[in-house]
């Protein structure tokens, strides 16, 4: 969500006559767009802002700024602890970034805006899409109202607020007349989109699944992806309208679990058991073929058992999760698990991640040798990172497959690929046709 802000913030700014640059000395604003999920990120960001008190004192006129989460968690205070910079914005007001630079920073005062708004900025749109790129990020909505017990998130981003469908709508219409075949829909609950209600029984409706028919009728858009949807929120109807328009959403799901174990699932405040997140599953796997999941897994959260930890597992098989964000728990303070009396020792923690990820690379390479005789459509994305003889795209279920290039075909295009050989990590494979 970030990385999709600071793109529309730097394409508004350049609309407006700025110039970009990576070189912060030639910079004569710098601007930090801050996360404060983890701990560590914060700290690192406080880092790096101090070191510029040498930069500003050698350079009086240059303007420095925190954006984001950590803005708006920590505005003044952070003015008082790093006096060199010059404001802080929080996530809701950062559309206001211009107006700051334009008439506000000149006066030469602090200035911090942190206040919530209930709406979600209509002006953040704007994309600087990269040569040849054949994807971008949609933000669809902002903040959270699910309140996990582990997670920053709703002190920092905010109540849930969504974008109208027509206007994101208008902004798929837009990239897909620049050339983009493939948009990923983004927001911290987005199977949430719309709903504007914090319910403790699933909703029947899904406006999300309505904008994704909205989306689908654009010709021009090959494929769909979202992240994250809450399991709580996934309903029949979300169920039913992934499969109708299967394979222009592809068919790879990224969906959230966090926890195999029912106990530990309740102390998250995840709002749904194991049964609950396998319905959605089977219902999916016995509708679309090949579909695959990735998820997010919390290990060693505080009070996990062993018999908790192993139902993690076996849930993780049983879906068969290829891919996934293994997390050992640290406690974010603010929230109410980092106050559980029953934290777990951080060698625990690091046995039962070792263990997660060995599981995780044996099962990938056992689905990726699966793969290997079969055609799969590849929507290449450009030339392969480590051979630029060779290009690289993804399979619909979210696999980075390489192969050779073909005069023939441009990026962007989509080409059926036989799948010859593969490690835990990509696919090779020669084009059949296109
Ligand atoms: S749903 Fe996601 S963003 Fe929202 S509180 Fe839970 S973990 Fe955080």
């Amino acid at each position: 969500m970030n990385e999709r802000d600071s793109n529309a913030l730097a394409a508004d700014l350049l609309k407006r006559g700025y110039e970009l640059t990576d070189n912060e000395n030639a910079a004569d604003i710098l601007l930090f767009n801050t996360c404060s999920v983890r701990e560590q990120a914060e700290l690192k960001a406080v880092g790096k802002i101090g070191i510029l008190k040498k930069l500003k004192k050698k350079k009086p006129d240059i303007f420095i700024g925190v954006l984001g989460c950590m803005a708006q968690r920590r505005g003044n205070e952070l003015l008082k602890e790093l006096p060199h910079l010059d404001f802080v914005i929080g996530t809701d007001q950062l559309e206001r970034l211009p107006d700051i630079l334009e008439k506000e920073i000149i006066k030469r005062e602090q200035i911090s805006l942190t206040e919530e708004n209930s709406e979600m900025p209509s002006t953040l749109t704007e994309h600087i899409i990269k040569t040849n790129g054949v994807s971008e990020f949609i933000a669809i909505m902002r903040g959270c109202d699910m309140y996990c017990s582990y997670c920053i998130v709703p002190y920092v981003r905010g109540r849930e607020k969504s974008r109208p469908i027509p206007e994101v709508v208008d902004e798929v219409n837009k990239l897909a007349d620049r050339g983009i075949k493939e948009i990923m829909l983004l927001g911290q609950n987005v199977s949430a989109f719309g709903l504007n209600q914090n319910t403790k029984v699933r909703p029947l409706e899904s406006p999300f699944a309505d904008l994704l028919t909205e989306i689908n009728k654009i010709n021009e858009i090959k494929r769909i992806r979202f992240i994250s949807p809450h399991p709580f929120f996934f309903n029949d109807k979300l169920i039913n309208t992934i499969v109708e328009h299967f394979p222009k959403i592809c068919n790879n799901i990224h969906l959230p679990l966090q926890s195999g174990s029912d106990r530990i699932l309740k102390s998250m405040n995840r709002r749904y058991n194991i049964n609950m997140y396998m319905d959605v599953v089977n219902k999916l796997k016995s509708k679309i073929p090949d579909i695959t999941f990735s998820t997010d897994v919390i290990v060693a959260f505080p009070g996990e058992t062993e018999d908790d930890f192993n139902n993690t597992r076996r849930v993780m098989n049983d879906v068969g999760f290829d891919n996934a964000y293994i997390f050992k728990y640290s406690p974010r303070a603010g929230t109410p698990a980092s106050k559980y009396e029953d934290q777990i020792c951080q060698q625990l923690k690091e046995e039962r991640n070792q263990i997660l990820l060995k599981d995780l690379t044996e099962r990938t390479t056992k689905h990726n040798k699966a793969m290997e005789g079969r055609v799969f459509e590849i929507l290449i994305e450009g030339e392969s990172s480590r051979n630029a003889q060779k290009w690289s795209g993804r399979t619909s279920n979210n696999k980075v497959a390489v192969f050779d290039h073909n005069p023939n075909l441009r990026i962007g295009d989509i080409v059926n690929v036989h799948i010859d050989r593969s490690t835990s990590m990509t696919l090779f494979g020669s084009i059949i046709s296109s």
